[in-house]
């Protein structure tokens, strides 16, 4: 790294990764500097982060939103620009000036930005999985056109990215085989109802579904870990980060989530990446690399954890994970289609309009609705997420997934 600090444009600023980006930052002041920040709805949270890190844009979803946070800062006397709509996202992510995008909006609705910036050939911190689900294959080679570099914030897929050999390896585009890897092992928690009894899960509220054991993360993607849904992206996911077929992927739950994930090699050595469960860490290795930065993550105690252990997950608890998996297989549009039905389902569980065990019901029924497409642009992708928004949100509401 040169002597002048990186430019940083963090999208979802005030989402569960975002706060964790800026903590990270904060201890390089040396090293980073913000360009924006960006949020939805939360334009005060917003405004306290700007005040604390004087970026030079912030963005926000709405005119509205926008006039409120202009009117803060104007009062505060902090300089920074606030603009408003997707548009300006896209802008803040692919500006001459940024060098590397944390891109940690929530679900679809950070494809546009994520894709602007690997077009721009920013170095990209990929936390937000939705975008490789919808449109993998597009970003992947957008990236390698732009000679963007893709760095995994997803804590396995991080691992994973630490255990494969990356000088003369991953990075001159070799493929599992040619690195010597006989299996990627993704590790999951398997969230907060592992253990429940199978027949209790319908019943189960948005509020124990966001009780998660290890992790503390937004509402959607809690919901994901606890149908393992969560896992079923993160398998899309992996094939796309690594070029890996679905064959050469297996899921381990793992309930201490300690054991990030790990790497199989045909001469039997199996590597892993340990730590505690704290995004902190795979934050920090992705902002520093090639170097490793303080994260402020507390050590991990191997004796006080004393024990690892490990499980094979459930289809019949879990069908979200099985779902995905099928998708994976099927490729085309289905993990884009996939992907809109469980948005849709998720939010309709958080608002309690629909059970907790009709998720699952309602993405198989969308997926048999449809009919897939090659996805060779991001409008054929867009299409199919809405097409699969209008049959899951109609399936919702007339009851009709069973
Ligand atoms: P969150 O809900 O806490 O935060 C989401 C952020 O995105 C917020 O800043 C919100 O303002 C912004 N946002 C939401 N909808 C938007 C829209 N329509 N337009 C613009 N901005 C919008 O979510 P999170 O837990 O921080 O997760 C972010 C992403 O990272 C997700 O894709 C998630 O799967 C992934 N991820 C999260 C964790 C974690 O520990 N939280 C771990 C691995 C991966
Ligand atoms: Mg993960």
């Amino acid at each position: 790294m040169g002597s002048r600090p990186q430019w940083v444009t963090v999208l979802g600023s005030t989402g569960s990764i975002g706060v964790s980006t800026l903590d990270v930052l904060a201890r390089h002041p040396d090293r980073f500097s913000v360009f924006a920040l960006t949020a939805q709805t939360r334009w005060e949270a917003l405004a306290s982060q700007c005040e604390a890190v004087k970026p030079r844009f912030a963005v926000v979803a709405s005119d509205e939103h926008a006039a409120l946070l202009r009117a803060r800062l104007a009062e505060c006397k902090v300089p920074t620009q606030v603009l408003s709509g997707a548009a300006a996202l896209a802008e803040v992510a692919e500006a001459s000036e940024v060098d590397t995008v944390m891109a940690a909006i929530v679900g679809a609705a950070g494809l546009l930005p994520s894709f602007a910036a690997v077009k721009a050939g920013k170095r990209v911190l990929l936390a937000n999985k939705e975008v490789l689900v919808m449109a993998g294959g597009l970003f992947m080679t957008a990236a390698r056109r732009a000679g963007a570099e893709v760095l995994p914030i997803d804590s396995e897929h991080n691992a994973i990215f630490q255990c494969l050999p990356l000088a003369g390896g991953l990075a001159a585009g070799l493929d599992l085989t040619q690195l010597g890897v006989r299996k990627i092992l993704l590790t999951a928690s398997g969230g907060p109802f592992r253990e429940s009894d199978v027949s209790d899960l319908a019943a189960v509220t948005p509020q124990q579904a966001c009780a998660h054991p290890n992790w503390d993360m937004g509402p959607k993607i809690s919901v994901d870990s606890a149908t393992m849904m969560n896992k079923g992206l993160e398998f899309i996911e992996a094939c796309w980060l690594f070029n890996a077929a679905p064959r050469d992927i297996e899921v381990v739950i793992h309930p201490q989530s300690v054991i990030h994930s790990l790497v199989e090699y045909i001469d039997g050595s199996v590597l892993a990446q340990l730590g505690n469960p704290d995004m902190r860490t795979p934050i920090a290795h992705a902002l520093g690399l090639p170097l490793r930065l303080a994260s402020g993550v507390e050590r991990l105690d191997l004796v006080n954890i004393a024990r690892l252990d490990f499980q094979t997950p459930d289809d019949q608890r879990f069908p979200c994970l099985h779902l995905a998996q099928q998708a994976a297989g099927e490729g085309r549009t289905a993990p884009a289609v996939l992907n809109a039905a469980n948005e849709e389902a998720v939010a309709a569980f958080l608002q309690q309009g629909l059970a907790f065990t009709d998720i699952a019901r309602v993405i198989e029924a969308t997926l048999g609705r449809v009919n897939l497409t090659e996805p060779d642009s991001l409008e054929v992708v867009q299409q199919a997420d809405f097409e699969a928004r209008v049959i899951a949100r109609e399936l919702i509401a007339r009851h009709a997934f069973s």
